[in-house]
């Protein structure tokens, strides 16, 4: 018998009713590259706006090691304690090229896979970040809508991610341990400046002194950026996430910080101009993909890349000649 695929209206429901299968569905159709998809996505992703947004979202990341998925599984396992109910999801563009994702990997938070408050879904696949990125954010959409209140996205702290992760939440975290004396270096400054708040990790055992002067250390660095306009002063603050403690600090600064950006309005202004930001920059993406992928413009461009490789025309030249065939 032939399986009859749900309907928009179906999924959007179950979605509202919390029903995770009708959720998990709706995401795949978000995720797919099928072209007939995209039309049903965008129909549940516009019904579920209305009811989205009542959550705080919180961007986690951290070079591979430093223990964000363990983090992550005490932390949510925390938050779960609490009452919320958490999304775990992750922006990871190399696992399309890798074939498995690291990021979001359920065999890695065993714990809180199996907690009913808790949704985990690992990283869409993807050619580009944008990409990604995109995809992640209407997941966002959809979780919230399905009541999920406290939604958590993991990236790598290597590359552009943590740039797009930063633009989809309100609240970024950066997940680090303890060296010898060298935290500071081999930090990106860009994403130091984007931090709301650096966790130490791993400050058990031998570590806890190192620990507690890598906190002496980061926060002597962050005074040295300037003010930030949400008003908030980033925070730094050791934990252990084998040993489970500070995770209650951690959660008390992420609590600290929603008083003060949702008092001061800066939470709906950050809001919106990241609504902005994306619209913006799907225009972007969509125009590329098009004009890349017109077949006359990408048989004009290679025959520009060699007269250009040739010196036959300049790259300006072949630039415009290009844009002009595209536009006539
Ligand atoms: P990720 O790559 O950032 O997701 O890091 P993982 O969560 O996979 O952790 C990397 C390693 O560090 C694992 O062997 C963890 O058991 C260990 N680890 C994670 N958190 C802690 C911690 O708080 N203390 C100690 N001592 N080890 C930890």
């Amino acid at each position: 018998s032939r399986k009859v695929q749900p309907s928009a209206e179906e999924l959007v429901k179950g979605i509202l009713s919390g029903n995770i299968s009708a959720l998990s569905r709706a995401i795949t159709l978000v995720e797919s590259t099928n072209p007939s998809h995209l039309a049903k996505a965008n129909d549940i992703i516009s019904a579920c706006l209305p009811h989205a947004n009542q959550s705080v979202r919180i961007g986690i990341t951290g070079v591979p090691g430093v223990g964000k998925s363990t983090f992550i599984e005490v932390f949510g396992k925390y938050l779960t304690g609490l009452g919320k109910k958490v999304a775990v999801l992750a922006v990871d563009p190399s696992s399309s090229i890798s074939h498995g994702s690291i990021l979001g990997d359920k065999t890695r938070m065993e714990e809180l896979v199996k907690d009913p408050n808790a949704f985990i879904r690992p990283s869409a696949s993807g050619e580009t970040l944008g990409g990604v990125a995109r995809k992640t954010r209407e997941t966002i959409i959809l979780c919230e809508a399905a009541g999920f209140d406290t939604i958590i996205i993991e990236t790598v702290g290597v590359g552009q991610s943590e740039t797009a992760v930063h633009s989809m939440v309100d609240f970024f975290l950066l997940l680090k341990i303890a060296g010898a004396g060298d935290e500071l270096q081999g930090i990106k400054r860009g994403i130091m400046e984007m931090a709301d708040a650096i966790v130490i990790n791993k400050a058990d055992g031998d570590n806890v002194a190192k620990a507690k002067l890598a906190k002496t250390e980061f926060n002597r660095a962050l005074h040295l950026f300037p003010a930030k306009s949400s008003g908030w002063i980033p925070t730094v603050t050791t934990c252990s996430a084998y040993e489970k403690t500070g995770i209650d600090n951690v959660w008390q600064i992420i609590s600290d910080y929603f008083a003060l950006v949702k008092g001061n309005k800066y939470f709906e202004e950050k809001r919106q101009s990241q609504s902005q930001y994306w619209m913006m920059e799907t225009i972007n993406e969509q125009l590329k993909n098009h004009f890349y992928q017109h077949p006359e413009i990408a048989a004009l461009l290679e025959q520009n890349k060699k007269a250009v490789e040739e010196n036959q025309l300049s790259p300006f030249a072949a630039a415009m000649q290009l844009l002009a065939k595209y536009f006539k």
